[in-house]
């Protein structure tokens, strides 16, 4: 087959590395970088928690791993039966009259949503209705997601004590009033407490209240959204319902509607009947349509669906609890060293800020966070949200245990020391980490590594 003269004389002189120092290379590469496993991740709004390995170990397993998505309705009796009782499950978590699993990321989910409100105007002849009302503590792809289906945005600024102001609302609420999206806790770590008021506002001039519940990891068991005023929301499962994410996925943004909206789900449905489970395709031409290919993220789901049924209903609420009650201990071992806008109970998260710092030192929240890098941790989720200037904002989630909490809070009161007595260390951080300070800006625009560090 080789031609004798395309053959080398002598033996390539590629190198040889043993296996144990490629494994120790690879081990020692991935310790450059931050992950749960390592340590505690406050990055507030995330929800960085355990992942239970059982999961990984469930979900590689042949009967999930190797099914195909064409395969015969009839050979996929199993799956279909997971997802239907996710679908239940979802529904009774969130007092939703129907869910669906397909959109594949928190943003899809919110973009399903308001797809579905769009189309509920559309089939009542209601087209003058054009604008979708956003408190100004919203996460961004909720604006972002209402100009997409095509809707206008109206901002509604927030009250002194954070949460939406409801005189204001009834004056920016009028018949070209689509819908309200609202975050519930809101991006400052708070319960909308005036939900009924908004509801009734907002269905006063038949428009409908969205809920992003990405953010539901502080209200399992404790309220169901569709029995409190929300027509449609949408749920972060990849945040709540514990799977790897970060860095662009994998997700899974399952969408829940009250019962009038159910005829826009996407199609199709996971149903039952007499002779077994089925892809249902019934209000085809009501739907939206499809929002995803196949079943959407299967593997996210089968994690999902093991995690509720191993921890049940008082399980979950245990769950909601610990993360609040969590949230709350290190806000109350950080209050005396950072500044806190919004200073009563918080939900699963606070948002703290550097102002103080700031204002005495010159030291900013990203001088902070890169200092924390050096104590072993992953920064807070910074510079949001928008409406808290130097914000810092933290969510510890319920996996973390006493003493890793204290350990995560002696570390932030170490740095707020330094910002007295060495605010240079704070400028020059991190100093032991692999990388020092990167020009973010340029991170995001060229997306070349190798250009990068060649430059
Ligand atoms: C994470 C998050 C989203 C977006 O979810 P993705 O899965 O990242 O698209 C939307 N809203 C809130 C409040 C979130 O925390």
């Amino acid at each position: 087959m080789f031609e004798a003269d395309s053959l080398r004389d002598n033996i390539a002189r590629l190198p040889e590395v043993s296996e144990m120092d490629v494994m120790r290379h690879y081990i020692a590469l991935s310790h450059k970088n931050h992950f749960i496993e390592k340590g505690l991740y406050p990055l507030g709004s995330c929800t960085m928690k355990y992942n239970p390995k059982v999961h990984e170990h469930l979900v590689r397993h042949t009967c999930f791993a190797n099914l195909h998505p064409y395969q015969h309705e009839d050979t996929l009796q199993g799956a279909l039966e997971l997802l239907y009782e996710l679908q239940q499950d979802l529904a009774e978590i969130s007092g939703m009259a129907q869910v669906t699993l397909q959109p594949v990321a928190g943003a899809q989910g919110e973009f399903t949503g308001i797809k579905i409100i769009d189309a509920y105007h559309k089939a009542k002849g209601n087209t003058h209705k054009n604008k979708i009302i956003i408190p100004d503590s919203a996460h961004g792809t909720n604006p972002a997601t209402c100009s997409l289906v095509g809707f206008e945005v109206v901002e509604l600024k927030s009250n002194p004590d954070g949460r939406c102001d409801i005189a204001r609302l009834r004056e920016i609420v009028d018949e070209n009033t689509a819908g309200f999206m609202l975050t519930n806790p809101n991006t400052l770590g708070l319960f909308e407490n005036q939900i009924e008021e908004i509801a009734e506002i907002i269905h006063s001039v038949d428009a409908l209240i969205y809920m992003d519940g990405a953010n539901l990891n502080a209200l399992l068991g404790i309220v169901q959204p569709g029995k409190i005023g929300f027509d449609v929301m949408h749920f972060n499962l990849h945040k709540t319902f514990s799977t790897p994410h970060g860095g662009g996925g994998p997700g899974c943004g399952p969408v829940g509607v009250v019962e009038k909206l159910v005829p826009f789900l996407p199609v199709p449905m996971i149903a039952r009947n007499q002779s077994g489970y089925y892809l249902d395709y019934n209000h085809e031409d009501t739907s939206i349509g499809k929002v995803h290919s196949f079943y959407g993220n299967f593997a996210i789901q089968v994690r999902a669906y093991i995690y509720i049924k191993m921890l049940g209903a008082a399980g979950l609420r245990r769950v909601s609890e610990n993360a609040i009650l969590n949230a709350n201990y290190l806000m109350a071992l950080l209050k005396p060293y950072y500044h806190i806008q919004h200073e009563e109970y918080c939900m699963h998260e606070f948002v703290m800020d550097g102002t103080k710092q700031k204002k005495e030192q010159g030291i900013s929240a990203l001088d902070i966070a890169k200092r924390l890098l050096d104590k072993g941790y992953h920064a807070p989720t910074i510079y949001f949200p928008l409406i808290i200037p130097e914000a810092m904002m933290v969510e510890p989630t319920e996996t973390e245990s006493l003493d890793s909490m204290n350990a995560f809070a002696q570390a932030m009161i170490e740095i707020a020391k330094e910002c007295n007595e060495s605010p240079e260390t704070l400028h020059e951080a991190p100093l032991c980490t692999p990388v020092r300070r990167v020009d973010d800006v340029r991170a995001v625009k060229v997306l070349d590594p190798i250009y990068q560090i060649k430059d």
